[in-house]
């Protein structure tokens, strides 16, 4: 028998479960994924057919519930992944997750208008960028901690799978979320005011990963949908970087109130951009609006600006592809040294000039979800009773 926490043992203990057949076990019948081993965290999904999570959920549980014995776990996510059927458009593989929803092309079947059902949360936005290390997760982290001084009650979920920083970015690192009392569920962890859920709080930032498609899915919307997530105002995203699938899937799964683009002032990084807005566009997500980032630099020496990217081509992009600037937040010293020691500078400079642009940000964004709102609103037929 093996000892300790090792991908044998949580295999052996799978072996107790039975699959679907009620007859031969998950790790036979060749269900379970790749196991992922972090600091005593244990994760992996177990295939499932489209269609069958709802009623397989007891065997998820089971499996979750096997690992949990084993001696140095702190804790397990299972997640049941249905592959895409054959046949269906390319949008993206087809999940499960824990149990209860699968997303086709088209959205997330057995949920009202093809969307996951998250009734505590008033408006969804989505913080994307065409490329990585254009400052997304800095301005996620940021931008929700604007909405939060704003007077919205705010809450931030890190779905950039391939790096997750969040954890770090508010000095949560190496701490795990609490299980609900419900027993299936985790409860949101808790910084500077805000609910915070990432996956890197199960698997370290660093940590080498293998995705698959299915499983990127899954665990997103099971870190939507499993979360007790409080009553909020506004759930802030941090998206994984570019346009690609996973993105695309996650746009038509989750009900987005709408998006934000953040990009460089390059024109490359543009480019990029303008992919993630006809993204968006093509799920009927409205964007609303691009903030450039590191849009100018002020010389903490002498306080002279430069304009080292070539400033301003954010805002005439916006205008020129009918979107909205939403603001600029410079390349500063600051800003940087915050984020990496946890301490985003929203939350622990709220007099400086950045923390109030990225205020000033959030109103903006907030005012577009509104008028979206009235928009919507104008355009539902009213119905008149007669008494
Ligand atoms: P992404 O999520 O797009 O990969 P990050 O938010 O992780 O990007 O940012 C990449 C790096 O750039 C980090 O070290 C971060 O601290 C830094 N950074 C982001 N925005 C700014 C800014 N406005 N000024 C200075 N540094 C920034």
């Amino acid at each position: 028998m093996a000892d300790g926490l090792t991908k044998e043992r949580v295999l052996e203990m799978l072996q107790k479960v039975k699959g679907p057949d009620q007859t031969n076990d998950i790790v036979s019948l060749g269900l379970v994924s790749e196991i992922v081993i972090n600091n005593g965290k244990v994760y992996f999904s177990i295939s499932v057919e489209p269609g069958k999570a709802r009623e397989l959920e007891p065997m998820r549980a089971a499996a979750e519930e096997v690992v949990k014995r084993i001696d140095g776990v702190k804790s397990v996510m299972v997640t049941l992944t249905a592959d895409r059927e054959p046949g269906s458009a390319s949008n993206g593989a087809g999940q499960a997750s824990g149990g209860s929803c699968q997303t086709k092309p088209g959205g997330a079947p057995g949920m009202p208008g093809g969307k996951l059902d998250l009734p505590n949360i008033g408006a969804i936005i989505a913080v994307a960028s065409g490329k990585g290390g254009v400052g997304k997760s800095t301005t996620a982290i940021n931008l929700a901690l604007a909405f939060k001084a704003n007077g919205l009650k705010t809450g931030i979920l890190d779905a950039d799978i391939y790096g997750p920083s969040l954890p770090r970015l508010v000095g949560l690192g190496g701490q795990n979320p609490k299980q609900a009392p419900d027993g299936q569920s985790l409860e949101p962890m808790q910084a500077y005011g805000l609910e915070v859920m990432s996956i890197g709080f199960l698997v370290e930032e660093d940590a080498p990963m293998i995705w698959r498609g299915p499983m990127v899915m899954s665990a997103l919307t099971q870190m939507l949908q499993y979360v007790t997530w409080g009553e909020l105002d506004v759930l802030v995203v941090d998206m994984p970087p570019g346009t690609g699938d996973a993105q695309l899937t996650l746009s038509q799964a989750v009900p987005l109130a709408g998006a934000v683009i953040v990009s460089t002032p390059q024109d490359l990084a543009l480019i990029d951009a303008r992919k993630g807005l006809n993204m968006f566009r093509q799920v009927q997500v409205p964007v609303l609006g691009i903030i450039e980032n590191m849009s100018y630099f002020i010389c903490p020496s002498c306080g002279e600006r430069s304009d080292i990217f070539g400033h301003g081509g954010a805002r005439e992009e916006a205008q020129k592809i009918d979107t909205n600037f939403l603001g600029e937040i410079p390349l500063e010293m600051k800003i940087r040294e915050t984020s990496d020691a946890g301490k985003p500078i929203v939350a622990t400079d709220p007099d400086s000039p950045h923390a109030r642009a990225y205020r000033d940000i959030a109103k903006a964004a907030w005012a577009q979800i509104e008028a979206n709102r009235e928009r919507a609103k104008l355009r539902t037929p009213k119905i008149v009773m007669e008494s």
